[in-house]
Order: structure tokens, then C-alpha cells, then sequence
């Protein structure tokens, strides 16, 4: 590939570089895509455990999120129906709490109502965010926001423990993102949560990556790093780990926040995007698989951030006689994912005689492709740096779900962006600013 040119080069094979490539693949240009892993999908990955088809990576999605739902129906792709659930726990103050889902919404839900009350007056057009708007709370924390309601000490446990999920660190996450993300369910805490986290995709998010790649005519190169692109006023030049360099007239970068600062970019990126890249993005969680002997109660279980390994649980899969039950944990360094006594332990919190007999993990924070979970910004980056990132720096173009304008952080934005991205390359090879 020493030298080749072409009129894109695509870096990244997420959902946003495939679908990038797939536009402008089919829009008549000639593209190649440059994945550094040795499979597409990247913080997605649809693999077996126990025998049994999981997702390790990212999973959810709605009818209500336009992107992928029209991708879907275009390969004639079905939801998978969830398990249903009707037994929860929940860690607050000292003790654990059960009920029935009715029960669990009538104590969580105007504590919700609360913390999201301003949400949909502050964005009534979620897809816009524009700096001037809500200046005072563009460097609000969640924990700044939890700190605001006064709550009791179960109050804040039990809203801590819906949140927690979401959270790594409730210092460093901006509240705005998770307003936002509201704002796109109608201000709605109860909608949001079942729109981000219940329905999954029959056959996997395999299934859709290949038939968006499979449309694509890009030519694809796995196993291939990239270290450096540069836009040198006539050509974008990207250096491959390897030494390769390819010259392309544009550029689509379709790589996760946090190993933007891996690649050297040049001209470099102008502040406050540097800035966010420099520091990257706090979501240091984990997913986790765990195998329960017997088809147990299927339960969810929520527990406050710092309070226990395990931050939530739901049983999602019943296999050969077993239980699949999804684990998220805050924090990914206080719990070996890969150890089922250490989950086990985490999970008799909730369930006291559950015994885990194997576990399932991809470990993202240490994925030197990945170095986090999905994306949650920083206090002002999602509204000051991220709209910057979402233009185009001469010949290159940014692209991916953590810096999607509606879809932020998740498959849909990430569909949403690479097609933004493919759109803007074109218009930019028409008029000849590319
Ligand atoms: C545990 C977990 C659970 C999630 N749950 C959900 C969910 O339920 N629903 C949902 O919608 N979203 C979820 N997400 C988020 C969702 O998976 C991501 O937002 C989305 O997949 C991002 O797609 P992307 O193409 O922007 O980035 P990525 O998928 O990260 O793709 C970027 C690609 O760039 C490649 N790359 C990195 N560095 C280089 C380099 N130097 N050179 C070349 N290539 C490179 C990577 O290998 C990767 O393939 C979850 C994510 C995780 C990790």
C-alpha cells in the first residue's frame, strides 16, 4: 500500500468508518479503510461465551433512534425481544431493597423527575447544542447536580444507584450529556432508559456492521495502525504503524476520543479541542458476562457508585439450563471481570446464594483501540469543544459516536457522524476544497 492514493482514506472500522466508507464508497469514490484491529466493529464485538452468542461492547438500540433503525430495515434486520424482568434490587443506605419493577419506579421516579426537570427547556433541539446556550451549567458535574437536591442519604443512594450505570466518576462526567441525552426522550428519565438499554439486535451488531460492510465497495485493511496523519496544504499523507504511507485527498478520522492523542495530527487540532483530547474522556467502566448455575429469578440490580463492585445487573439470557446475567461496574480496576468468585461476591450482594461459575469480559480500558467504554464528556467539551471537532480541519474530517451531534455515545451517533462525515467529504471533493 506504500504510496497509494485514492480519494479517502478512512481511519477506524467503528460504525461511523464503515458507514463513512459505505457513502462515499457507493457516492463513486474510491476509498480505503484502515482498521487497526484484525476485525471490524470496534467497541462492538458480537462473540461467543459458554457457548452461547454474546455482546461485549455496545448493544442497545431503539426503534426511536432514526440512524440505525433505518439500517436495520434496510437489511431487513429484527430487534431481539428482552427477557422480561419484574423482580429489582437496590442498594440504598446500608441496606438492599426489593420489588417489583412498579415498586422500584415508584421510589426512583420522582427523584428522577427531579434531577432531570430542566432537561427539555434546556434543549428543546437536542441535535443543535450550542455554546451560548445554558452557560451555567456548562461546567456543572453530576455530582454537583446530585449535591443540589439535598437529598436524604437513601434518596441520594437509590438515584446515585440508576445513574451509576452511566458513571465512572461523578466528578469528572458533565451533567449536560446526561440532560441531553433526556432531552432526546422528551425529558424523560424511564424513556431514556428503556430506549438506551433494552432492545438488542437479533444475530448481534455483527450482523449489521457486515451488511453495511458488506454494501461498501472501500477497500478494507485490518491489522493496520495508523501513527500519524498529516494535511499538508494538497494531500492528506497517513503513516501506518507499519511505515506504509497513503496520500488521499481527504481524510475521515472514525477513532474513539480517548487514542486521538496516539495519533499525531497535523496541523494540530486548535484549543479547546486539543484540550478535550489531551485529557480524553472518563468512562472507565466495565461489562461483564457472568454464568449462574440454574435459570435463577430473572432480577436487575442497581447499587450506588463506590458502594459495591457491581453497579448494576440484569439477567438477559437463559442458556443450557444456566442464567446469563450482564454486569456494569463503575470501575473497571476494582473488579477482575475475569474472576468468577470476585463477581460472584459482588453480585450476593443482591442475590445471596447466586453462584457464578464462569465469566466473560473485553477489557476496553486497557484496549490500547479503545481506552474506555462509550464516551461521557467532560464538564463544557460536549457543547464548546465537541461541535468544533464535528468540523472539518482542512482535509480532515472527524467522525464517531463520541462526538455524534444527537446519538452521543452510543451505535446511533456513531451511524449518525459517519455519515455527517461522508456527506461533508463529498461536498468538500465537489466544490474542490478536498
Ligand atoms: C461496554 C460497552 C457498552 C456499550 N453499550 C452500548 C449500547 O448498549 N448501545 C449503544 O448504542 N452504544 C453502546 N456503547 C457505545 C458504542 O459501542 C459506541 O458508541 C460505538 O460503537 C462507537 O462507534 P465508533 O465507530 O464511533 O467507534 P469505535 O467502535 O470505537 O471504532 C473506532 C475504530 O477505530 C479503530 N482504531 C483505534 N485506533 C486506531 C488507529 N490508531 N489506527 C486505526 N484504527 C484505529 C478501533 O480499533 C475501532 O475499530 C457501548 C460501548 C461499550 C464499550
Amino acid at each position: 500500500m506504500t504510496n497509494g492514493c485514492c480519494d479517502v482514506v478512512v481511519i477506524g472500522a467503528g460504525f461511523a468508518g464503515v458507514t463513512a466508507a459505505r457513502d462515499l464508497s457507493l457516492a463513486g469514490h474510491s476509498v480505503v479503510l484502515l482498521e487497526a484491529r484484525d476485525r471490524i466493529g470496534g467497541r462492538t464485538r458480537t462473540d461467543g461465551a459458554f457457548g452461547h452468542p454474546l455482546e461485549f461492547g455496545g448493544t442497545y438500540v431503539h426503534w426511536t433512534q432514526a440512524h440505525v433503525w433505518r439500517e436495520l430495515q434496510h437489511h431487513e434486520i429484527p430487534l431481539a425481544v428482552p427477557l422480561e424482568v419484574d423482580r429489582v434490587h437496590w442498594l440504598a443506605d446500608g441496606a438492599v431493597h426489593s420489588g417489583t419493577q412498579l415498586d422500584y419506579n415508584a421510589v426512583v421516579g420522582p427523584l428522577a423527575a427531579r434531577f432531570f426537570a430542566d432537561a427539555r427547556a434546556r434543549y428543546p433541539l437536542p441535535f443543535e447544542l450550542r455554546a451560548v446556550d445554558n452557560d451555567d451549567i456548562a461546567h456543572e458535574t453530576i455530582g454537583d447536580r446530585l449535591d443540589s437536591l439535598d437529598l436524604s442519604p437513601h434518596d441520594r443512594d437509590v438515584l446515585d444507584g440508576t445513574l451509576a450505570t452511566l458513571v465512572h466518576s461523578y466528578t469528572e462526567q458533565g451533567v449536560e450529556q446526561l440532560l441531553v441525552w433526556t432531552a432526546t426522550d422528551f425529558g424523560d428519565w424511564g424513556a431514556f432508559v428503556e430506549t438506551a438499554g433494552s432492545w438488542s439486535i437479533q444475530g448481534g451488531t455483527k450482523r449489521l456492521i457486515d451488511c453495511i460492510l458488506a454494501e461498501s465497495k472501500a477497500g478494507l485493511s485490518l491489522s493496520t495502525p495508523v501513527d500519524a496523519i498529516e494535511d499538508d496544504g494538497s494531500r492528506v499523507i497517513v503513516t501506518t504503524r507499519a511505515g506504509d504511507r497513503i496520500r488521499a485527498r481527504s481524510a475521515v478520522v472514525a477513532l474513539p476520543l480517548n487514542t486521538l492523542a496516539d495519533v499525531a495530527i497535523s496541523p494540530g487540532l486548535p484549543q479547546p479541542v486539543s484540550g478535550m483530547v489531551e485529557r480524553g474522556h472518563p468512562m472507565l467502566t466495565a461489562k461483564i458476562w457472568a454464568r449462574v448455575r440454574g435459570e435463577i429469578e430473572p432480577f436487575h440490580a442497581f447499587a450506588p457508585v463506590g458502594k459495591n463492585p457491581v453497579n448494576a445487573a440484569r439477567v438477559e439470557h437463559r442458556h443450557d439450563g444456566d442464567t446469563l446475567v450482564v454486569c456494569f461496574a463503575s470501575d473497571a480496576s476494582a473488579l477482575d471481570g475475569t474472576d468468577p468468585e470476585a463477581v460472584q461476591a459482588a453480585l450476593r450482594t443482591f442475590v445471596p446464594d447466586i453462584e457464578v461459575v464462569a465469566t466473560a469480559v473485553h477489557d476496553w480500558v486497557g484496549d490500547e483501540f479503545s481506552r474506555g467504554t462509550w464516551v461521557h464528556h467532560r464538564p463544557g467539551d460536549l457543547t464548546r469543544a465537541v461541535p468544533l471537532l464535528r468540523e472539518p480541519h482542512g482535509r480532515i474530517h472527524f467522525a464517531g459516536g463520541d462526538i455524534a451531534a444527537l446519538g452521543v455515545g452510543g451505535i446511533d451517533g456513531a451511524i449518525e457522524s459517519g455519515s455527517q462525515a461522508a456527506r461533508n467529504v463529498a461536498a468538500a471533493l465537489a466544490d474542490g476544497r478536498n
